[in-house]
């Protein structure tokens, strides 16, 4: 009989830190309400100071050093007022999360006073401890030094616990005592500087840069996550450690039905959802869109786009919001790629474009598309520089996580295609075939009921299968998995893409020579475009990128395929690649470097941690609860046979039972031995625990599933799939 575990909630004593009965306010009327920015600054700030802090966050433009200490004493006033007692340089180093070390406002003077102080100096520049973060090789435990900056153009926020502790977080930069980026943001404020760049150029040659001062990186992470019963998650190691079930027969029933997508949001789950929205919204973090995914558990939360910096910022703390809310609840919220085998996993689909600071979107096709040939010199250069650069983009989105992903008939493969749609598939072969002439139309759709509106039809479809697609005004990068950190991502996006308008804006200026007639133009970018489409359309394919018959064809078509991370990841270190980045000034030899290692050891400690995880799951509490039942099973058929009762299926099962334990006995000892053995070098290192360690993993789980498909209830040691995703919704 199945008997579920109690599934008593772990709501704390006191419940939801929200009451969620009384009428609430419209969250206009605190959207932003923790943040240092907007209103607040035109309040605290003489104007002057105000209008050079808001010039600053708006437009990027550099902070006068004299105006910080008035800044610093204006956010230490507000920050105290709303009960921080502590203030922190909020950085992102290279573990892929986020860090902070927090200084009380408190100081003692030499007559004893105590004082709270913030000085202009402590905003613009920490000096935290960097030996013991990550530094791949840039810096020896000894030489300690590091610093954090402030990065003035993301708004400095106030993060608070459940328990109502309040601290101040100042969005940083983090880097070497030698200048080196030992974070994400570095490059990534050095990237989008690098595309604005070259995209300034492309605007120049069309002569649409008048008023715009800068183009800007825009940016929206659709999140996707599972919750699980908090009480659950503690009765399993793997998920506790790893954030992942090692270990798990899939329950009867999983996402065939169809009909855990777009459902109705069980009411527990919206009362999370609603105090992550409030407390995301308090900090001007603008989500809008949420709903059930489609696994069982599984839910989908959705930003409005923002500039890129900000936008990497606020994903941060959305992940940590997600987490820090769902304990509130009872939950626990999994952000792993891959939390359940055989259950869709989760991504996170990074929407990405280009705009001016007047807010034209560079990726908006407009209605005649084909006489829109600033829009299809930015196109082509996106399709160009994704064509060139599919192993970079590729390794950007290497993990341990997402390598149970990426490629397995649920999200999209470890080949970089690029979607467009039937409109803008037509314009490639119109620019290919000569003079692009026409935009086909998506037209409307009559749906036979007069009381039914004519719906609007779009001139392309949606593809779920492809990792990077065209989505009517930007790409949306589908293969990011989703607990990356999606500063690097965007950085290698970016670059790649500031490399292809350089190219472009070049051979433009070159072939139409300086101040050209319109005439001129066009027939340049005309010749431009149809040389690049030529050269680099193989990239583009509209068909189910899940289908083994894509994968054949992009082999033919000579597209890289880099199944794992143990492949991908060394390409980032690649010679191209170097020169690449250090070209647009986005990373040095050595900072790239690092960062490939980086990854790399991380990848290798993650299967690491996982081998021993599964080891102490198997040793622990698989194997005994396997002998347990085994003595049961032996008992019975002694017992059966001493009572003169012939019993051949209970002795085949005991046979069978004992054959499994054996092989499961035998498996863990080859993940105990994959990890004690081969390589240390992180590139041979995780082609070695890619090549040995991941098969007897999954060895271990056919045996150890196997047991439990067939051991009674009440004997197995774990949560099941069915009590943690389908019971107690
Ligand atoms: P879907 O699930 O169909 O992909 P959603 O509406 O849930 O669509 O998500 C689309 C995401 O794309 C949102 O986060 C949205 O803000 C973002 N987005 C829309 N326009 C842009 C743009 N110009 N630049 C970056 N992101 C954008
Ligand atoms: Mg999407």
């Amino acid at each position: 009989m199945f008997s579920p575990r109690s599934i008593e909630s772990v709501i704390l004593e006191e419940g939801p830190t929200m009451d969620l009965s009384e009428p609430r306010p419209p969250a206009s009327d605190y959207f932003g309400r923790l943040t240092f920015t907007g209103d607040v600054m035109m309040r605290r700030l003489p104007p002057d100071v105000a209008m050079s802090l808001a010039a600053t966050i708006q437009h990027g433009a550099p902070l006068d050093p004299a105006l910080a200490n008035t800044v610093a004493a204006a956010m230490k006033d507000w920050a105290i007022e709303h009960g921080a007692t502590h203030f922190c340089h909020w950085f992102h180093p290279l573990t892929g999360s986020t860090a902070e070390k927090h200084d009380a406002f408190l100081s003692v003077n030499s007559d004893g006073i105590a004082l709270e102080k913030f000085s202009g100096d402590a905003l613009i520049v920490g000096e935290p401890d960097a030996s013991s973060f990550p530094s791949g090789g840039i810096r020896d435990t000894y030489e300690a030094r590091g610093y954090t900056a402030w990065d003035a153009n993301s708004p400095a926020f106030l993060l608070t616990t459940a328990e109502g502790v309040t601290t101040l977080c100042i969005p940083t930069a983090f880097v070497s005592y030698t200048g080196e980026a030992l974070d994400t943001k570095t490059p990534l404020l050095r990237s989008i500087q690098a595309v604005a760049k070259q995209a300034m150029r492309i605007l120049k040659i069309f002569g649409t840069d008048a008023g715009v001062s800068r183009v800007v990186g825009t940016l929206g992470c659709e999140q996707e996550y599972f919750l699980v019963d908090r009480s659950l998650v503690n009765e399993r190691l793997d998920l506790a450690v790893c954030g992942r079930s090692l270990v798990g027969a899939m329950p009867p029933k999983g996402h065939q039905l169809d009909d855990h997508y777009f459902g109705a949001i069980p009411s527990r789950v919206l009362s999370y959802m609603t105090e992550v929205e409030t407390r995301l919204f308090e900090l001007g973090i603008p989500v809008k869109t949420r709903h059930n995914e489609v696994a069982p558990g599984q839910y989908e939360i959705a930003p409005t786009f923002e500039t890129a910096n900000v936008a990497v910022d606020h994903q941060m703390v959305t992940m940590h919001i997600l987490r820090d809310v769902a304990r509130n609840h009872g939950f626990e919220c999994l952000l792993h790629e891959k939390p359940f085998a055989g259950i869709n996993g989760s991504g996170k689909h990074n929407n990405w474009s280009l705009s001016t600071d007047t807010g034209v979107n560079l990726l908006d096709p407009r209605d005649e598309t084909h006489t829109n040939m600033q829009f299809l010199v930015f196109l082509c250069a996106v399709i160009r520089a994704v064509d060139l650069h599919a192993e970079l983009l590729r390794a950007s989105i290497a993990s341990a996580g997402n390598d149970h992903r990426l490629g397995a008939n649920e999200a999209p493969p470890a080949i970089m295609s690029i979607y467009l749609g039937e409109m803008l598939t037509d314009i490639l072969d119109q620019l290919e075939s000569g003079k692009p002439r026409s935009t086909v139309k998506g037209g409307t759709l009559d749906l036979g009921a007069h009381s039914l509106p004519i719906v609007p039809r779009h001139a392309g479809d949606r593809n779920r299968t492809s990792p990077f697609a065209f989505t009517g005004n930007k790409f949306e990068f589908r293969a990011v998995g989703s607990t990356t950190h999606v500063a690097w991502p965007n950085t290698v996006l970016n670059t790649m893409v500031a490399e292809s308008l350089d190219f472009m804006a070049t051979e433009l200026e070159k072939r139409a020579g300086r101040k050209p007639t319109e005439a001129k133009l066009e027939t340049a970018v005309r010749g431009l475009l149809k040389e690049v489409v030529k050269t680099h359309r193989r990239v583009c394919f509209d068909g189910d990128g899940y289908s083994t018959k894509w994968h054949e064809e992009a082999a033919t078509r000579g597209l890289p395929n880099l199944a794992s991370a143990a492949e991908a990841l060394p390409v980032i270190a690649a010679r191209d690649n170097g020169k690449l980045f250090s070209k647009y000034g986005v990373m040095s030899g050595r900072e790239l470097k690092a960062r490939s290692e980086v990854l790399l050891e991380q990848y290798c400690t993650i299967l690491e941690i996982e081998a021993r995880t599964l080891s102490t799951m198997v040793r622990t509490e698989i194997l005994p609860a396997s002998i347990r039942a085994q003595a049961e099973l032996a008992d019975a058929v002694g017992a059966t046979q001493v009572a003169g009762v012939e019993c051949p299926d209970a002795e085949q099962a005991l046979r069978e039972h004992v054959g499994t334990v054996a092989a499961l006995r035998r498996g863990i000892d080859a993940v105990d031995a994959a990890i004690a053995s081969g390589p240390h070098t992180p590139e041979k290192r995780a082609r070695h625990l890619r090549e040995t360690l991941v098969p007897a993993m999954t060895a271990v789980r056919e045996a150890s599933d196997h047991l439990e498909s067939r051991m009674p209830a009440d004997v197995w040691p774990l949560p099941t799939y069915a009590e943690m995703l389908l019971v107690g919704r």
